[in-house]
């Protein structure tokens, strides 16, 4: 098969139809054998029973139905789980991809090499003070904190060579920065391509601004993970060193002062305090550390690689 194309489903029942005949076409053109799954992500309205419909009359189109709302993050996830196809592409339901751009984005995969084509926004059609200026300032910190320089990281639209979708996981709201995780799962070659984007026609926004929130907090989370997930004692180990050793002089030249220097009072020295409790926290600090260790020391993951190639 050559394309699975992955559909995030939340309360988008208007959507589908539309979106689906205009993916059938799309493949149709181009004579590519495909599926589209859409994953209903818990919807209350009637997007389960149109899914069903749909499929009822081209089984190429499928479905899977959480029995709650889980999020963006955990469709996806899902959904790459049983795609067959070469290429993996991902959509918005709410038809602002443009189902037009697969075709693109299938050849950057196939003939150019690209592990992962991010779409990229450039003009876009949401309320700029809510989405789009924010946007920006997302997308440069994520550039610029990751490496992965992309314009718009958090694009619904965007192709994978199979392998990848198939090698990382997505969790929590970690479908903002998918090529993030792909590069620090060892694929290199991501690309970025301008996309058509339209106006929302039916339905409503999932999203409000407590994403940009949630966002940053995700890309701290992810950059720690990444970094010392497997060896935090490395962080909070000289963390804590570094601050309790500092605490430690400070402490030593008071407690000299206190003995050799004639009316010296410590405690009224507001480096006192200081000295104090930059012991008290570097020992915190470097106890989260052993025990961050023997959280990861049981991960069942914890000795999972991606073989890329063998030679035995
Ligand atoms: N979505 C989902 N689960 C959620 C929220 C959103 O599956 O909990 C889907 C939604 O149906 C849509 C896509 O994720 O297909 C993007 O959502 P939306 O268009 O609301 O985001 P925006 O384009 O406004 O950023
Ligand atoms: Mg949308």
């Amino acid at each position: 098969m050559d394309i699975s194309v992955v559909v995030p489903v939340y309360n988008e029942d208007e959507s589908l139809p539309e979106l689906c005949a205009w993916i059938g076409k799309v493949m149709l053109a181009h004579s590519f054998s495909y599926e589209v799954i859409l994953v209903d992500d818990g919807s209350s309205d009637g997007s389960w029973k149109v899914i069903e419909n749909l499929n009822s009359t081209n089984p190429q189109i499928k479905g899977i139905k959480f029995r709650r709302n889980y999020g963006k993050s955990a469709a996806l996830n899902e959904g790459f789980q049983v795609t067959q196809g070469d290429v993996v592409i991902t959509m918005d339901a709410d038809l602002q991809d443009s189902p037009d751009e697969i075709p693109g984005l299938y050849d950057m995969i196939r003939k150019q090499g690209f592990d992962l084509v991010s779409g990229w926004k450039k003009v876009r059609h949401d309320p700029s003070l809510s989405k789009n200026i924010p946007s920006k300032f997302f997308n440069w910190t994520t550039s610029r904190m990751s490496g992965v320089k992309l314009h718009d990281h958090n694009c619904g639209l965007k192709a994978y060579r199979r392998e990848v979708i198939k090698s990382i996981e997505v969790y929590g709201e970690m479908h903002r920065f998918i090529p993030v995780i792909a590069k620090w799962a060892g694929f290199k070659k991501i690309g970025e391509k301008v996309v058509e984007h339209r106006k929302r026609k039916y339905g409503v926004t999932k999203f409000g601004l407590e994403r940009f929130i949630n966002g940053f907090l995700d890309l701290i989370s992810i950059m720690f993970v990444s970094r010392f997930g497997k060896k935090p004692m490395h962080l909070f180990g000289l963390l804590g060193s570094i601050i309790f050793f500092l605490g430690f002089i400070i402490a030593g030249y008071l407690t000299y002062a206190r003995f050799f220097m004639a009316g010296y009072r410590m405690t009224d020295r507001p480096i006192f305090y200081f000295g104090l409790l930059a012991m008290v926290i570097g020992t915190q600090l470097f106890m989260t550390g052993f025990l961050a260790e023997m959280v990861s020391r049981n991960s069942p993951d914890r000795n999972h690689y991606l073989v890329e190639k063998k030679l035995l």
